[in-house]
């Protein structure tokens, strides 16, 4: 069977309305799902029409293709752990980067003879491969940062934005080359170029940016796509990659904006790269006047209290402590306690982070609240309970101006009654900054791993 002009098109459509659904559907927590099931519709049937495209003339490549990638993917869908997820995202898009590269070169070898070969389909091919290689490079660089194979230190060096200046002009010109003398050579070195560019651009950005370079990263490989789109004349291909380029350029600008950076500063570099304070031990946290308390104390302080605010963090999700977490809440409220969760836009370490793990506990997403609706409440809890978070809590983003995260929006614990603070170290957050909030009176750090720690406070409050 195979799907001629007007199916093919009706099947494409129908996989991008389902892709633009599946979109739509991730914007919340409750139809996250509903989202992620139309787009796995709308993927199959646009592979499924794709294969039945009479232009396909073979299918050997097309089935072994899909069974290494399946099995693959398969593998590393069942292993990876939530939290390596951006590295994953990463190293996929790497792949999106180098089949546009690939794609471009393959079809200018194709092509190099006929006359189907014009300015138009050159320059589809230059700009698809010129963004494909920096996308590949780029990816594999935030891959190396995130999976710490690299150091996530920024690195800086003099005369850096002068040179990649440089670097992309020299690239356009070899680009020119191409385009008027139909020079493979000038693809190729324009191509080695964008490959050192990717590098270059990544380099400087530190560990802490990387989740916004990762979904800058995503655009890019979305307009890769596009591009190849054009160039293999497949309209969904198109439609897709601008969906992908202009989510992935929508988060990036969500997400420096929680962060109050702005795109921009985030691409200089830069940031994330000190080393903050460190020490491990409750003597350590006295010998600086920071008060420490003991599990026994946090679990009586909340059995007392009418409203606990939790607030969760990559810690939390570093020790897989959520469901230890909602057992926690369910018992403080049958004791009559309301217990709420706030979430920071930018806790853990990738937007929706921790809607995703309180989900998979089960917490309900009434109890759930995002930070412009959780703020107000602070003033009125009795306490705030902060698993495995830091920076998202540092009042020194309101207070000072010094500080690299000021001017980051906080959830608002430091007005709550009482804070318990737990985490296992005197080690600072992400930004490297230590925590404000340590040296105020009501909060009291809880030493030791959010998992155990909450799994502590389960079997205290139980005696109680
Ligand atoms: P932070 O990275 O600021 O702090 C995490 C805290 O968890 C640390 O203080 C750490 O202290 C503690 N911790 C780590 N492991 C454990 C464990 N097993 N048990 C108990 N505690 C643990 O996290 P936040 O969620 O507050 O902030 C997120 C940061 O990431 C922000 O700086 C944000 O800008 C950045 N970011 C987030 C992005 C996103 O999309 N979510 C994107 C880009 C950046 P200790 O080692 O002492 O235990």
């Amino acid at each position: 069977m195979q799907l001629t002009g007007n199916y093919l098109a009706l099947a494409y459509l129908v996989s991008a309305t389902l892709f633009i659904l599946g979109l739509k559907g991730l914007t919340h927590p409750a139809s996250a799902r509903r989202g992620n099931y139309y787009a796995m519709t709308g993927m199959l049937l646009a592979i499924v029409a794709t294969v039945l495209d009479p232009a396909v003339k073979s299918y050997g490549f097309i089935v072994a293709g899909v069974v290494v990638g399946a099995t693959i993917g398969t593998v590393i869908a069942l292993r990876i752990r939530m939290t390596a997820m951006p590295q994953l995202v990463a190293a996929l898009h790497s792949f999106v980067g180098l089949t546009a590269v690939l794609v471009a070169v393959g079809t200018y070898l194709t092509h190099s003879h006929e006359d189907a070969l014009n300015r138009v389909l050159m320059t589809e091919l230059f700009v698809g491969a010129f963004i494909g290689a920096i996308t590949f490079t780029g990816s594999l660089v935030a891959f190396g940062k995130l999976q710490g194979i690299i150091s996530g230190k920024p690195l800086l060096f003099r005369g850096q934005h002068i040179l990649n200046l440089a670097m992309a002009v020299v690239m356009l010109g070899f680009g020119l080359q191409f385009l008027l003398h139909n020079h493979f050579w000038a693809l190729l070195v324009m191509i080695a170029l964008a490959l050192a560019l990717g590098i270059l651009l990544i380099v400087p950005i530190g560990g802490a940016d990387m989740p916004v370079v990762v979904s800058m990263l995503n655009s890019y490989s979305g307009w890769a796509a596009a591009a190849t789109g054009f160039t293999l004349g497949n309209n969904l291909l198109i439609i897709t990659g601008a969906l992908v380029g202009f989510s992935g350029a929508i988060l990036s600008y969500i997400m420096s904006r929680a962060m109050n950076r702005s795109i921009v500063s985030i691409i200089l570099g830069g940031f994330g790269g000190g080393e903050g304070a460190s020490g491990a031990s409750t003597a350590t946290a006295g010998s600086k006047g920071i008060k420490t308390a003991a599990v026994e104390d946090a679990a009586f302080f909340m059995t007392n209290a009418a409203k606990v605010i939790v607030v969760p963090g990559y810690g939390m999700a570093v020790a897989q402590a959520q469901h230890a977490l909602k057992e926690l809440a369910d018992i403080l409220e049958s004791k009559g306690v309301t217990v709420h969760f706030a979430i920071h836009p930018v806790a853990g370490r990738m937007p929706g982070h921790m809607n995703v793990l309180l989900a998979e506990a089960d917490v309900p997403y009434d109890h759930v609240f995002e930070m412009e609706e959780i703020n107000p409440e602070f003033a009125t809890a009795d306490v705030a309970l902060v698993v495995g978070a830091n920076d998202v809590t540092n009042p020194a983003a309101k207070s000072d101006k010094s500080s690299p995260i000021y001017g980051m929006p906080i959830l608002d614990v430091y007005r709550a009654r009482q804070i318990f603070f737990v985490k296992r170290s005197m080690n600072p957050g992400y930004s490297g900054v230590e925590n404000q909030l340590f040296y105020q009176e009501n909060c009291s750090l809880v030493f030791g791993d959010a998992k155990k720690v909450c799994e502590k406070m389960v079997l205290e409050l139980k005696a109680v």
